[in-house]
């Protein structure tokens, strides 16, 4: 059964962790982190709406400019969100350009950031082109479940891990899966259309029975009946990305928890266990503890990200190590806590 949404790798292993998320009935992307993006063809770009940064270190936010390159001058609102001190990092990279003729666009790209704090709060902003991107309307705002984006059909929220620096990790969490069954469709003597999608979205809605559902036709049909013969609702799908993070016990758990039952998890696996002091001097992730993470959190598949080309020219597996231990190939047993 096909979820709503197509996860992509964008830069390899090796590469600055970005991950691109398609909606496949919707035009719209997520992206998480936002380093190096040059990979992803332009249109990929314009179609993204939420973009989720784990913290500003230059690997996850280097491409901001060539974000806001492509959507200048387009009627298009992008929702970025960050930790502690995020709208700050943005209105400094915007203030790093002249924008004396922004004003002059007939369509305007306007920027919500928004910053999660602990205690499922934090502070929103907005800069909008016409206005030269000056810093507007900012206050707090109360995240309960730190869900930062609450859309139709899915949410993503966000756990603090501790980098030294608040770095968040995400859950992208489909909250549903809706399906026609097609061949009951052509029974009824109905056929597919974009009717479709309001009923889809009436039934995750929980709306009452007797909503009048109108098709392409110009007929109404109740949603109970329609949701009894037509559709299939099963358990969503679900995706975690976690990258940088010292391996404490604190973030441990918070990963666990994020991560629980994921359909795919992609994590660090920066260093390898050979290299376990390194590691958590930097406060990252070796691969065997990505592994015993992601199986520790029962996720179905493991995507190691994020490890440090040193590997690719001196030898050393990050990648390998973190799927052998994710199998219980190896470090079996209780977890370990490096120092
Ligand atoms: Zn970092």
């Amino acid at each position: 059964m096909k979820p709503l949404f197509q996860t992509h790798l964008v830069n390899g292993h090796f590469g600055d962790p970005v991950v691109y998320v398609d909606f496949l009935f919707d035009r719209r992307a997520l992206l998480f982190d936002l380093g190096t993006i040059r990979n992803l063809p332009p249109r990929k770009i314009m179609r993204l709406t939420d973009i989720f940064v784990s913290h500003t270190h230059m690997d996850h936010f280097n491409d901001f400019d060539w974000l806001v390159r492509l959507c200048l001058g387009r009627p298009v609102t992008l929702r970025l969100y960050g930790p502690e001190g995020f709208i700050d990092r943005v209105e400094h990279r915007l203030r790093g350009y002249t924008w004396n003729l922004a004003a002059g666009y007939v369509e305007s790209l306007t920027l919500v950031v928004t910053e999660l704090h602990e205690g499922e709060r934090g502070r929103a902003a907005r800069f909008e082109c016409r206005h030269n991107f000056t810093r507007e309307a900012e206050g707090t705002v109360e995240l309960p479940g730190n869900v930062l984006l609450q859309a139709p059909g899915f949410r993503v929220r966000a756990t603090l891990l501790d980098h030294g620096i608040p770095c968040l990790a995400f859950a992208l969490e489909e909250q549903r899966h809706i399906s026609v069954r097609k061949n009951r469709l052509a029974e009824l003597g109905l056929s597919t259309g974009p009717w479709l999608k309001g009923l889809k979205q009436a039934v995750l809605q929980d709306a009452p029975d007797d909503t009048p559902i109108l098709l392409d036709d110009g007929r109404t049909l109740p949603l109970g009946r329609l949701r009894d013969a037509i559709i299939d609702v099963t358990p969503g799908s679900k995706t975690a990305y976690v990258v940088d993070c010292a391996y404490t016990p604190e973030n441990r758990t918070r990963i666990i928890e994020l991560a629980r039952d994921a359909d795919e998890l992609y994590i660090e696996a920066a260093f390898t266990a050979a290299d376990a002091s390194h590691a958590a001097n930097k406060q990252h992730l070796t691969g065997m503890q990505a592994g015993q993470l992601g199986r520790a959190a029962g996720v179905k598949r493991l995507h190691p990200i994020h490890c440090s080309p040193r590997y690719q020219d001196q030898g050393g597996d990050p990648v390998g190590e973190a799927l052998r231990a994710f199998a219980g190939e190896v470090g079996m047993g209780r977890l370990r806590f490096e120092k």
